[in-house]
């Protein structure tokens, strides 16, 4: 039976997440121009409405959240924070929180999960190298087995998450090669604390997501120790993709959310707007290019719920991993991409304020653009869904 509604505890959720993030949000997002560094109040206010480690089971400290009420959740915080910062902020520590809960040893789980969920420690991913983005497969960086665990040598950039990994403690969910000849198939994945000997770290500016770092950092013999191993030695490239799967349906309403939030701003001032006599809102250039982008919109939200639900449904056994890949690639596919086409538009409606700093749309500009990059590329979500359409004997790369 199809049913379009969420549940009533979702209703109520989302409602008071509404109110949380106009209250606690909306406020404290405006604070963040040119900050580039999650502060530890924004943090702390998160997580005392239980909005970190969500998934994480609840001997961890966590909710065992399912992840359609993850999406409830970033979809309003998208709304409150324009420049997307926030709202990243929460997917990752959700995605990789999920994964390290999923995956990671017992020890490790109780090391790290409460204090991610207490807003005590940051837990990011780090698979980017400078040389190697989306071919995963060529990766340089190297993990080998030691006395007490394992060494890493190599080098992260691109990275989520750096200042703040080292301002309240934590790491990276790090990706590696084990097996020098396997390939996709000879990677481990790692718990890796940015405060341990041997890691010097970078800061890159960039163009939008003012409230969160970005950079890089250098593996100079770091020791880890085994019980930072996630999963199965050489099972890293699969496991590593439950939480890129995850962040994707989550972007998806990142997208959604803020650019819903930016075409109200903009149904709000073409009713005002005056040219040539009448609001601005009464000519067909202006309402065409609202009404496709709503629906678009509505479309894209369809579509990440969808892959969320999928991605329960497979939790349960209901669905297959290859019906997750597929529904998150297909929302994360158009997710940045018509975000932006609509937002830019919002901004031409409302002429050179639209430009200014002073509006909050060209923030949610520059945020929304980061998605077309960042937990795998626009291209790769197509060459995913095409894969799942025409077979993996029409992988070019193969
Ligand atoms: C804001 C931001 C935050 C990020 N945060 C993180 C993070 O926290 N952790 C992390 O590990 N990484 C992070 N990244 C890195 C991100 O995952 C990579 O940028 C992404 O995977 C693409 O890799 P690349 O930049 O090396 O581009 P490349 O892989 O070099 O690709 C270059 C271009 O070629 C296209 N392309 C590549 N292969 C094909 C193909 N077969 N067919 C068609 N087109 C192709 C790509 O889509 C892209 O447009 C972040 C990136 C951004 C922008």
């Amino acid at each position: 039976m199809l049913d379009y509604n969420f549940t009533e505890e979702q209703e109520l959720f989302r409602e008071s997440m509404r109110e949380f993030c106009t209250k606690e949000i909306a406020p404290r997002s405006e604070k963040l121009e040119g900050l580039h560094e999650m502060p530890a109040e924004i943090v702390k206010t998160l997580a005392n409405f239980e909005l970190l480690g969500m998934p994480v089971d609840p001997d961890y400290g966590g909710l065992e959240a399912d992840a359609v009420t993850m999406g409830i959740a970033v979809e309003e915080l998208a709304r409150a924070d324009p420049n997307c910062s926030i709202p990243v902020f929460f997917l990752v520590e959700n995605s990789w929180s999920h994964v390290l809960n999923k995956y990671g040893t017992d020890q490790a789980k109780q090391e790290i999960l409460p204090k991610v969920v207490s807003g005590e420690r940051f837990l990011g991913i780090a698979s980017t190298e400078s040389d190697v983005g989306s071919d995963l497969g060529s990766m340089k960086t190297k993990i080998r087995k030691s006395e007490n665990g394992y060494v890493v040598n190599g080098e992260k950039m691109y990275i989520s998450g750096i200042s703040e990994a080292l301002a309240f403690g934590g790491g990276h969910v790090t990706l590696a090669r084990m097996t020098e000849d396997l390939g996709t198939r000879g990677m481990n994945l790692f718990y890796l604390p940015l405060d341990a000997s041997g890691i010097s770290t970078t800061l890159i500016g960039e163009m939008g997501r003012d409230g969160i770092s970005f950079g890089g950092f250098n593996i100079d013999n770091v020791e880890i120790p085994a019980h930072y191993l996630i999963g199965e030695e050489n099972k890293g490239f699969y496991i590593i993709h439950e939480g890129y799967e995850l962040a994707r349906g989550l972007i998806g309403l990142v997208c959604a959310g803020t650019a819903l939030k930016s075409l109200e701003n903009g149904m709000a001032y073409i009713k005002e707007r005056k040219a040539f006599g009448k609001p601005i809102g009464k000519y067909e250039g202006i309402q065409f290019k609202l009404a496709e982008h709503y629906v678009k919109m509505q479309a894209l939200r369809d579509l990440s719920y969808k892959a969320l639900w999928t991605y329960d449904q497979e939790a349960q056994g209901k669905a297959s991993r290859f019906d997750v890949s597929m529904a998150m690639a297909m929302a994360k596919s158009v997710a940045s991409e018509w975000a932006f086409a609509a937002i830019n538009d919002v901004m031409q409606w409302q002429g050179a304020f639209g430009y200014s700093t002073e509006c909050p749309d060209q923030k949610a500009l520059r945020g929304v653009r980061s998605f077309s990059l960042a937990e795998g590329s626009a291209e790769i979500m197509k060459l995913i869904i095409a894969r799942e359409l025409l077979g993996k004997e029409f992988l070019a790369y193969r």
